[in-house]
Order: C-alpha cells, then sequence, then structure tokens
C-alpha cells in the first residue's frame, strides 16, 4: 500500500507531526522531494526535534526511512542531522535508512550562491531559506550535478570535480566577483562527508518495490504545501521541487507504483513564510495575536510566519491539485478563545467574486472576502472525541469540509503524538 502525506496550503501544516503520528501503521516512510529547507517539527515521548532532511519516521522503532531520487541531500547537515539524533538516542543505522544512489548532492558553492543572489537582490529578494536549493535542483536539470551514488567511487567522483568548479566558477569568480571555489577542497568535502554515508546509498525503487510486493506499507512524505510546488504553487514565490502527491512515486523512486490514497494536511487557519501573493493576510495587531497563539516562527530559519485566517479558496486549489482523499486538519486548538473567527471564502477582483485560485500575477489584485462564524470560548486541546469538541468548534470542522469538499478523517489539537480527534 503506498499512501502520500502531503501539505495542502503554503507549507509549516504540521506533516511532521501527523507523519509521527500516522507512521505507526506503516513500515517504510519516504521523502520524496526538496532538501534540508524543510523544518519538520516532532514532538514525541522522546522528545521535541526538528527534521530537515531526514523523514519524520526515523523516530519510530520499526520504520525504515527512505531519502528519494527526487530530494537534494546536503550531506554535511545530512551529518550533523543524524549526529543530532543519536545523541538523543535514536537509532540510525543501514537497515532503518536508505538513501537513494540517483538522489542529488547539495555542494557547499549551492548555499554560497545562494546567498550572493539573495544579497544581489537585496530588497527585491525572495525570501530565499539560503540553503541553495533552486541553485542545485537548477544543476540537476543543467546535467552539471553530483549524485549520491557517486560517492560509492570517491576516485572517480573525485575526476568529474575540476570541470564542474570550472564551469561553476563561471558564474560564482566571474559574475558576482566572489572567491572562486577550489576543486580540491570540494573533493577533500566530499571525501569527509560522503564516506560515512556509503553505506546507506542503494536503488531505493528496488527497495521500494520488493517492499510493495511483500505487501509492506509505504507512506510518502511531502515537504512544504500545494501552494510552494514549483509548477502548481505561486510561482515564482515557490520551492524548486514538486511536492504534489502525484510526483510521489516519481520521487521516491517507484514510478512503477500507483498511490492508494493521498491524505492532505490542512491548517485551521493560515500560514505563510516569505514572499509572494497571501491574498487573505492579516496585518497588525490581530496578525501578531495569531502568530503568537500559533508560535508561528520558521522551523529551519526561525523566521516570523505571515499569518491569516482559513482561505477555503486556497485550499480548495490545493486539495485539488493533490488529489487530497481525506485531510487531517491541524492546529484547530490555536483558534481557541475567540468570540467570532473569520474565514476567507472568496477573493474579490475588482469587484469580481472569485471562487477558483487564480493565476498567481492576477492574486496581487484579489482582495479576500472574509465571512464570520461563531468561535468557542474554551481550551480544546484536552478533546480526544469528536463528541468532546464544543459545538461551534464541529461547526467550524464542518464548514470547512463543506467548503473544501472534503472529508476530515483527523484533527489536531495538539502538538504531541496523542491529541487529536478521529472524526
Ligand atoms: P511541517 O513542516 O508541516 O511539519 O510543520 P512545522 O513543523 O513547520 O509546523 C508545525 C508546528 O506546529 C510544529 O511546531 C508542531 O509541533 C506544531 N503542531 C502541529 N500540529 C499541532 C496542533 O494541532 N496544535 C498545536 N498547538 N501545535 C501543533
Amino acid at each position: 500500500m503506498l499512501t502520500s502525506i502531503v501539505g495542502i496550503n503554503w507549507g509549516d501544516e504540521g506533516k511532521g507531526r501527523m507523519v509521527d503520528l500516522l507512521s505507526k501503521d506503516y513500515d517504510i516512510v519516504c521523502r520524496y522531494q526538496g532538501g534540508n529547507n524543510a523544518g519538520h517539527t516532532v514532538i514525541n515521548e522522546r522528545g521535541r526535534f526538528i527534521l530537515n532532511l531526514l523523514p519524520s519516521g526515523i523516530l519510530r522503532e520499526g520504520v525504515v526511512c527512505v531519502m528519494g531520487p527526487g530530494m537534494v541531500i546536503d550531506i554535511k547537515h545530512l551529518a550533523g542531522e543524524m549526529a543530532r539524533l543519536r545523541e538523543a538516542g535514536i537509532t540510525i543505522t543501514p537497515e532503518n535508512l536508505k538513501i537513494s544512489d540517483r538522489a542529488v548532492i547539495t555542494m557547499p558553492y549551492h548555499v554560497q550562491q545562494d546567498c550572493l543572489e539573495e544579497a544581489r537582490l537585496a530588497d527585491k529578494k525572495f525570501g530565499s531559506t539560503r540553503r541553495g536549493i533552486a541553485f542545485v535542483y537548477a544543476d540537476k536539470y543543467m546535467k552539471k550535478a553530483f549524485r549520491m551514488g557517486e560517492l560509492q567511487n570517491l576516485d572517480r567522483l573525485a575526476k568529474r570535480v575540476p570541470d564542474i568548479v570550472e564551469w561553476k566558477n563561471l558564474t560564482i569568480a566571474n559574475a558576482y566577483g566572489a572567491e572562486p571555489v577550489q576543486a580540491e577542497e570540494m573533493i577533500a568535502y566530499l571525501k569527509e562527508y560522503g564516506e560515512p554515508l556509503k553505506e546507506y546509498i542503494c536503488d531505493t525503487g528496488l527497495f521500494l518495490n520488493e517492499a510493495q510486493r511483500q505487501g509492506k506499507k509505504i507512506m510518502l512524505e511531502a515537504q512544504l504545501g500545494a501552494l510552494r510546488d514549483l509548477d502548481f504553487g505561486i510561482y515564482p514565490y515557490t520551492s524548486s521541487s514538486n511536492n504534489i502527491a502525484a510526483y510521489g512515486p516519481i520521487g521516491a523512486g517507484v514510478p512503477n507504483l500507483k498511490l492508494d490514497k493521498t491524505i492532505g494536511i490542512m491548517k485551521a487557519y493560515s500560514t505563510c513564510v516569505g514572499e509572494g501573493p497571501f491574498t487573505a493576510e492579516y496585518f497588525g495587531e490581530k496578525a501578531e495575536k495569531l502568530r503568537k497563539a500559533g508560535g508561528e516562527y520558521g522551523a529551519a530559519t526561525g523566521r516570523p510566519r505571515r499569518v491569516g485566517p482559513f482561505d477555503a479558496v486556497a485550499s480548495r486549489y490545493g486539495i485539488r491539485v493533490q488529489g487530497a482523499d481525506e485531510i487531517a486538519l491541524t492546529k484547530l486548538d490555536i483558534l481557541s478563545g475567540h468570540e467570532e473567527l473569520e474565514i476567507c471564502t472568496a477573493y474579490d477582483l475588482f469587484g469580481k467574486k472569485l471562487t477558483e485560485f487564480p493565476f498567481t500575477d492576477v492574486l496581487d489584485d484579489c482582495k479576500p472576502v472574509f465571512e464570520t462564524v461563531k468561535g468557542w470560548n474554551c481550551d480544546i486541546s484536552a478533546c480526544r472525541k469528536k463528541e468532546d469538541l464544543p459545538k461551534e468548534a464541529l461547526a467550524y470542522i464542518r464548514l470547512l469540509e463543506e467548503l473544501c469538499a472534503c472529508k476530515i478523517r483527523y484533527v489536531s489539537v495538539g502538538a504531541e503524538r496523542d491529541a487529536y480527534i478521529e472524526m
């Protein structure tokens, strides 16, 4: 069985927390795209963890984690992440972590290029996480990247480095005027951080196909959300990879397998990191209150997130492009303590009411249309059954289901593993 767990909104919906919970029913958890620009926060009985590269399933004993060919991997960052988890008592061996030979390596010069470009853009910057992601994906498509499988033969890889570095310096040294990258340093870097990873590298497609044949349950874990997908998100304010569920089997290394189910993780309100159109955005005191209540500061960067009420237009679009079969609604507890709650039900485009999410350019001229519903004044974080919920919270959930035309199966009311309701 192949299930994908994906973000419906702009990312930070709480995917890590839901994967951590739902992975109890799975044998394998696989990340299929993106790199260490992700920041999945997981809180369970073993502690509080921020995972950037490793699949969230790594925190569950007995679950095998896979980093698929669709990923870009910063090997130094991965070494640090593995060391931190090991210090916390988490076991990571080639038995429970498999890294695709086809995944691409994020090099230090990709990070450098990212920083140089953000500095050049100055106040016109896009809000990159400066982890080199756009640049490593660009090199992948230019066929100038290194892949994890090449670490298996470091001598052969070393021979490829000077040519690539020479090409890279046309940009870094000649265009940006920065210090040229040194091939010798890159070779030493690949050896230092590549050597310890060798035993984890394999054909993850073969592994997953075999697992599927044996009836194992496989979960594909996305990073970010539909509105950050390179093709279907708010381009150019997107990430540089495809996070949509349909890409999952490809990015995991099993293009021959079909998804059995897609679970969409949707937040009870809206948040967005970085630049770009965010129609339902709150400002001032209203925004500050929601940001504080939800602890909306980036896990990877610490940046304050932009916030707003639930956006039904964007969420319905997210559900469509993800092909979500059911929804896990997260952070409903954060909305407690309000007389009334707003929901963005449409966009106003010069007096025209839009209910379908438009092309990115059009978003700049859209104003939110808010509707008000009754809030609830009590803490719901201890609720574990739908009968425990105040009727206003239940009505809010039902309204979201209706607006999005998708069933909400789980409602998360806290960050801890057991703080959820199955509807
Ligand atoms: P991800 O990237 O989609 O995994 O999301 P993040 O980890 O960036 O953000 C989710 C944050 O909200 C994390 O700090 C979680 O621990 C926390 N969280 C997740 N679900 C809930 C919930 O239902 N209620 C509360 N209060 N916090 C939650």
